[in-house]
């Protein structure tokens, strides 16, 4: 059950500066399939109450919008002009209001939007609110993080995230009806939002497409042609088929399977037609949104929640706001030492700001966006005074910032191959936010012992859920500096259709998991070692794959977080074994050294098909030559046997082994000599 699919991520795909075509939106899973298909159920069950006449659905329903502009200060902290402009054409599209571009030969869906007038607190507002963050460059898995930024209560406000870019080409994507709350809205690249401004061509048509993907519906394209038009594909059977996504205006007709057969819907706002093209929704589809506002967006549009967020015929506003303070930051739990970054995100336009930091560096700031440091233990307030010149407000939050002691790392090096059959293995933590699947402990596949990590993707988590392999914190300073401190760690994953992977992310923290840095990150083909198919991975020998991770940057750190991450796009299982933090002596240790430099060489390095290893040894010897991983597992034992003295040549053939670092390791009377050789193929 791939085809049931509740997140949607519409991808532009640019050719030089030009845009050269949107690319099949994909979509994951929402929570798992059992949830989706109750959320389907519901809403195919709203539509026959319309039907049978137990719903309304031809009065009109207006729904209050908030729209969050997260922005670095760039253009994409776009006007109110511009936010204006899109609600105009949701109005139009959705209203088909007369003489607009809305007004094709679709139907009126009888719902309207409109800028919230007051906030969750009853304040004043012109909804709109703008947070200077480096969240404004997104990607689509930090979706709950960009929400804990500003959002309303998703019972009662729309809420629309406008950023300057989503992972670098996705013009915007939606949450489904009946998902996780803090998940809930639209997030649209500013230049995909309104008809002025910043706005391109697209004429303010992603921002009604995925308008229609928060109210339930699917792209018309939907599993291809399907097998039935009505109860597959975008379960709406006034639509027809479409095999593929139009990413022209001009008239095609991919699929017979309708009756009468007849052409696609180009100018359906939920097929990929440029802006220009799009005009309509069916009756179909007015009446999957009305049920879906009837039977699981219950509140928003009720006669109460008009009055307590200001709609327009219920309320009005006065000409101005007064300033509304308010702030946030992501980091209040902090270790001393570590800064803060605060935003402000007061209502209304402040534009001076007065900050008092109890126990912070500064302890007073005049900054919009000010970065604190906290150096003593201890729970603190946190002020803001906000003020346009004119109304002023102030904002106190108790016990805001919580500022604790780092504690020593675990000396490295560090190893885990999870065969102990524990679980959570010792000393590591599994993070799994939204509590549903994570990472386990399995059986069934692993490169050393019994036992693999596995992230089971294809049971199908949400879409762009975070589940972290949390790696006890580590002391880096507990290796030589003069060697190359490194992790290792292997890896196996197979997606189950080509057009979405899930992905694999190293991060690393120096300051007690306040921020971190990616170090590693794997997706698609990178991430791929088996073939795609649509039956759960389970990888054999052959279908691992190795990380191998350089760290020197980190060698003067003494308390290290490093964590795994998968985030799933509802794919296959990835699987992970074997991990190792260290700079390899332990798995190789020198021991003495019986060739000196000059009678030993070991060529080319980087090697490719093979290693050459040339020694020249004084009097005869019993020689063992061994190849290891990097982390230390034993792959060959090329020769143990009597070498004569003289000049020696012996290959290894590196057939079978993937690329990467690996150590050949000499032993002789009781002595070792270990050179680390990179593996290019
Ligand atoms: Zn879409």
């Amino acid at each position: 059950m791939k085809n049931i699919l509740t997140h949607f991520f519409c991808f532009i795909i640019l050719t030089g500066n030009l845009i050269a075509q949107q690319s099949p939106c994909f979509f994951d899973e929402y929570t798992n399939g059992e949830n989706l298909l109750k959320i389907e159920r519901q809403i195919q069950d709203g539509v026959q109450n319309i039907l049978v006449g137990n719903r309304n659905m031809d009065s009109i329903k207006a729904i209050p919008v908030v729209v969050h502009i997260i922005h670095n200060g760039g253009s994409e902290n776009i006007s109110e002009a511009q936010v204006q402009s899109q609600l105009k054409v949701l109005n139009e599209d959705f209203g088909k209001l007369p003489g607009t571009n809305g007004d094709g030969s679709g139907v009126d869906t009888e719902v309207r939007f409109f800028l919230a007038n007051l906030d969750p607190d009853g304040r004043c507002t012109n909804g709109i609110v703008r947070v200077k963050s480096p969240l404004t460059n997104h990607q689509t898995y930090q979706r709950a993080l960009l929400k804990e930024l500003s959002f309303w209560d998703n019972t009662r406000y729309l809420n629309i995230y406008i950023v300057k870019n989503i992972n670098g080409n996705v013009a915007g994507y939606s949450s489904f009806p009946g998902g996780p709350p803090e998940e809930d809205g639209v997030v649209v690249q500013h230049n995909y939002f309104g008809t002025t401004g910043t706005a391109n061509s697209f004429l303010g048509r992603t921002g009604t497409h995925e308008l229609g993907h928060w109210l339930g519906l699917y792209h018309t394209f939907n599993n291809s042609c399907g097998d039935d038009i009505c109860t597959d594909g975008d379960f709406v059977c006034d639509t027809p088929p479409a095999f593929e996504p139009n990413y022209t205006c001009s008239t095609k007709n991919t699929c017979h399977n309708d009756m009468p057969d007849v052409s696609e819907l180009k100018e359906n706002y939920m097929d990929y037609t440029p802006g220009s093209c799009k005009n309509m929704l069916t009756e179909g589809q007015k009446m999957r949104i009305q049920s879906s506002l009837n039977e699981i967006r219950t509140y928003i549009w009720t006669d109460e929640n008009m009055l307590s967020t200001g709609y327009d015929s219920v309320y009005t506003p006065p000409a101005t706001c007064p300033v509304a303070a308010d702030f946030v930051t992501l980091t209040r739990d902090i270790c001393f030492g570590n800064s803060v970054y605060f935003m402000d995100i007061s209502l209304n336009g402040a534009s001076t700001w007065q900050w008092t930091f109890p126990g912070g560096n500064p302890a007073v700031s005049n900054e919009a966006n000010p970065t604190v440091i906290y150096d003593s233990i201890g729970i603190y307030d946190v002020t803001l005074i906000a003020s346009d010149g004119t109304s002023t407000d102030t904002l106190t939050i108790a016990s805001y910032i919580n500022v604790g002691s780092p504690g020593t790392g675990d000396a490295l090096p560090y190893s885990e191959n999870f065969d102990e059959g524990l679980y959570p293995p010792v000393g590591i933590t599994i993070n799994n936010p939204n509590g549903g699947i994570t990472w386990v402990l399995d059986s069934l596949a692993s490169t050393s012992g019994m036992y693999s990590m596995r992230m089971d993707n294809y049971a199908s988590v949400c879409c762009g859920t975070v589940d972290e392999l949390i790696l006890p914190n580590l002391d880096f300073t507990s290796v030589s500096p003069d060697s190359q401190l490194y992790m290792s760690f292997n890896w196996a994953y197979a997606r189950s259709d080509p057009s979405f992977s899930d992905e694999m992310i190293v991060l690393l923290s120096t300051d007690c998991g306040t921020t971190f840095t990616q170090v590693y990150y794997k997706s698609g083909n990178s991430l791929t070692t088996g073939p795609t198919q649509t039956t759960p991975f389970i990888p054999d020998s052959s279908q691992w794959k190795s990380a191998f991770i350089v760290l020197d940057n980190y060698k003067s750190e003494t308390f290290v977080e490093v964590k795994i991450a998968n985030v799933t796009d509802g794919g296959n299982n990835l699987y992970v074994d074997d991990l190792y933090i260290g700079n390899g002596s332990d798995l190789v240790s020198a021991g003495e050294v019986f060739l000196e430099n000059g009678n030993l060489e070991i060529y080319p390095n980087p090697a490719f098909d093979k290693i050459n290893v040339k020694l020249h040894l004084t009097e005869k010897e019993m020689l063992s030559v061994k190849l290891f991983n990097a982390q230390g597992m034993l792959l060959e034992k090329i020769s143990n046997r009597e070498y004569t003295a003289g000049q020696q040549q012996i290959y290894l053939p590196t057939d079978g082994i993937p690329s990467g670092v690996y150590f050949v390791v000499l032993e002789a009377g009781g002595h070792r000599k270990a050179v680390k050789v990179l593996v290019q193929k």
